[in-house]
């Protein structure tokens, strides 16, 4: 398994409807930089972001739709290695357990994630976003029993 993130970076920007507003103003604010790198985010966010800004942005499916469970398994795949997402800490969604499958797969394979505007921020600002860096993916195979 390839643990190196590179240099430019393949992010996933996914917002709940009560944050998209919020992520949309974040992505102008920092389009120079993420122009730098891949974008892809599920059905409605990303047609959001390409509408609004001029980045190109891969779409998935709606998160209600399965995009979320698509972004995992494009993390496990490494199609995605680093991802924004503003998720709403006042609703319950119809696709809650996508939700947690996500951010579990994310931890899992150690990718830097940003939940709200002032983590994405330090994340964007880091020199990290320059580099190369090594994830640190622990391998569990030996703990599966057989
Ligand atoms: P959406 O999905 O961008 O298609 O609205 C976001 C989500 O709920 O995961």
């Amino acid at each position: 398994m390839n643990n190196r993130i590179k240099k430019q970076k393949k992010i996933a920007l996914i917002a709940h409807d009560n944050r998209k507003t919020d992520l949309i103003s974040w992505v102008k604010k920092n389009n120079i930089i993420l122009g730098k790198h891949f974008l892809c985010g599920t059905g409605t966010t990303s047609k959001l972001i390409s509408e609004e800004t001029s980045l190109p942005v891969k779409p998935y499916r709606s998160g209600p739709l399965g995009g979320d469970q698509q972004i995992g398994a494009a993390i496990v795949d490494g199609e995605v290695d680093f991802m924004i997402f503003f998720w709403d800490p006042l609703t319950s969604q119809p696709h809650d357990p996508d939700v947690k499958a996500l951010l579990r797969i994310a931890v899992l394979f150690d990718i830097p994630v940003a939940m709200n505007q002032s983590s994405a921020d330090f994340l964007l600002n880091s020199s990290f976003m320059d580099e190369e860096y090594e994830k640190n993916v622990v391998d569990y195979t030996n703990t599966i029993v057989k």
